[in-house]
């Protein structure tokens, strides 16, 4: 049997073994962290199983480790109890034993033994367990072959996985993600049973849903997630728009990309460049408006216009319908869906300085997402286009650092604001205030005057006059 108490490395792990030794409980660390270990991936939790009373052995250790009583959280509901140390969240729960009724995926719970807590675990992977006791200090337990399955890297449940999804649809999505997140394959039973048990995912909160596809956007190739997701049905029930941009029409023998595959490049190039999960949000999205807006002309073949902006007036209805907050995170998918195409357009040598101007000034402090997102979005079979459009594309940044350096666009406030305008006109807030505001910043985005006060005021005084305005002071 597989010894691995020289990987345990972390000095909780020999002070629970002494504390559950004097309390008589075998205990064990298991999940997660065992799987981490064992693939060498970085853990922040750790779980302890403990066969008799998990949060009395989490008060004890913590009393021995010198903690606070209140560093210790306890959740009674769960019988689990959990504290920090030493930059890890540890938890501990006693060993048990579940049963599930079909309309929750919250089991009722008995007292178990190890075999029946790791029997509740959702994959082999998932179920390793490693003794702390004093007897058999670092032996690996693994009932279902989990060693091999991480070996092989397969996702496989330990029990008849039907019942595994019935029971817990919530673990159809983290089959899912752990496939996207280690780069691991499903077994085919499991995938079947993904598939027949998929519309169980509907007695799963959409907060939870989004947690797993936030964890396969973050993952090193999102698109084996997503892809696994349309195979099995469940991308049409939790992502219907994105299940929707799949297909090619044809007419005349003239066919578009399909955009659902397009949209899977463009989000495994933004997930090798970044790690800001509302960027990765937004390459998923960025096309999201092309079904609705698609046409089909003789002329000049598929045309999707003003997708960009039909994408993003979807934005705020998707993330309604999955439960994610309406924040600023929000507002940022929305502008850079509905800026996606505007840096490309800016390729041709003959692009004024006020075009980039106006596009720095929209995308303000997100230009540089933008950029990310817009040459992520150069995808063609055809690599002499891509290299082409690429080279193209940098000419775009040199034109947007150069206008910035010069003019300071990017986080622009006009030299003269509505206040001072009222002040000296004597006015309460009005159309006119709004119209010379306006008229001076077009101005300065067009490069007509400097963005400086001096200049902006010269503009004001005029624009004023010719609507009849007289200063009060
Ligand atoms: P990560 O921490 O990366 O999300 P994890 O596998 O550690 O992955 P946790 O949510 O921390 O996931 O859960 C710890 C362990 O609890 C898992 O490894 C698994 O054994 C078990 N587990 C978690 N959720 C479920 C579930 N829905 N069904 C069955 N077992 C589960
Ligand atoms: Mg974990």
């Amino acid at each position: 049997m597989k010894n691995l108490a020289k990987e345990l490395q972390h000095p909780i792990f020999r002070i629970v073994s002494e504390t559950a030794g004097q309390m008589g409980v075998p205990c064990y660390v298991i999940g997660g962290f065992v799987r981490d270990l064992l693939l060498r991936r970085p853990c922040k939790d750790i779980d302890i199983v403990a066969v008799g009373d998990g949060v009395e052995l989490a008060r004890q250790t913590a009393a021995r480790l010198n903690l606070p009583e209140q560093a210790v959280n306890v959740f009674k509901h769960y019988g689990t109890a959990m504290f920090r140390y030493e930059n890890m969240e540890i938890e501990f729960v006693g060993a048990r034993k579940e049963s599930y009724s079909p309309d929750s995926r919250n089991p009722s719970v008995t007292a178990g033994t190890l075999e029946d807590d790791q029997f509740r675990r959702d994959f082999t992977i998932n179920a390793l367990a490693i003794s702390l006791s004093e007897a058999d200090y670092g032996t690996l337990l693994d009932p279902f072959q989990g060693l091999e399955d991480l070996q092989h890297k397969i996702i496989r449940t330990p029990l008849d996985p039907e019942k595994t999804f019935s029971d817990d649809p919530l673990r159809i999505m983290r089959a899912i993600r752990f496939a996207s997140q280690l780069n691991f394959s499903i077994d085919m039973k499991t995938l079947e049973a993904i598939h027949t048990e998929a519309h169980r995912l509907e007695i799963v909160s959409k907060e939870r849903i989004v947690a797993e596809l936030n964890k396969i956007l973050l993952s090193r190739k999102p698109s084996v997630g997503f892809t696994l997701m349309d195979l099995t049905g469940v991308l049409d029930l939790v992502l219907p728009w994105v299940s929707k941009l799949k297909g090619v029409e044809s007419i005349n023998n003239q066919g578009h990309k399909d955009n659902f595959y397009h949209t899977m490049e463009v989000v495994d190039k933004i997930a090798i460049v970044s790690d800001n999960l509302w960027l990765c949000w937004t390459a998923l999205l960025h096309d999201i408006g092309k079904p609705q807006t698609k046409r089909y002309q003789p002329e000049t073949g598929w045309t999707f216009h003003q997708h960009e902006a039909v994408g993003a007036k979807m934005v705020p209805k998707i993330f309604r319908a999955l439960k994610m907050p309406l924040n600023e995170k929000m507002d940022y998918v929305k502008k850079l869906v509905y800026l996606h195409l505007r840096p490309i357009a800016l390729v041709e040598d003959s692009v004024t300085d006020s075009a980039v101007r106006r596009l720095l000034f929209d995308a303000g402090d997100d230009i540089d997402d933008l950029m990310l997102l817009c040459e992520a979005d150069i995808t063609s079979k055809n690599q002499e286009k891509v290299k082409h459009l690429l080279r193209n594309f940098e000419h775009v940044r040199q034109k947007l650092k150069i206008i910035e350096e010069k003019d300071r666009i990017r986080n622009f406030q006009p030299p003269i604001d509505g206040l001072y305008i009222m002040q000296k006109y004597g006015l309460q807030p009005c159309k006119e205030v709004g119209m010379l505001k306006n008229t001076i910043r077009e101005a300065i985005l067009d490069g007509v005057i400097g963005n400086n006060f001096e200049e902006a005021y010269r503009l004001l005084e005029t624009e004023a006059a010719k609507l009849g305005l007289k200063a009060v002071q």
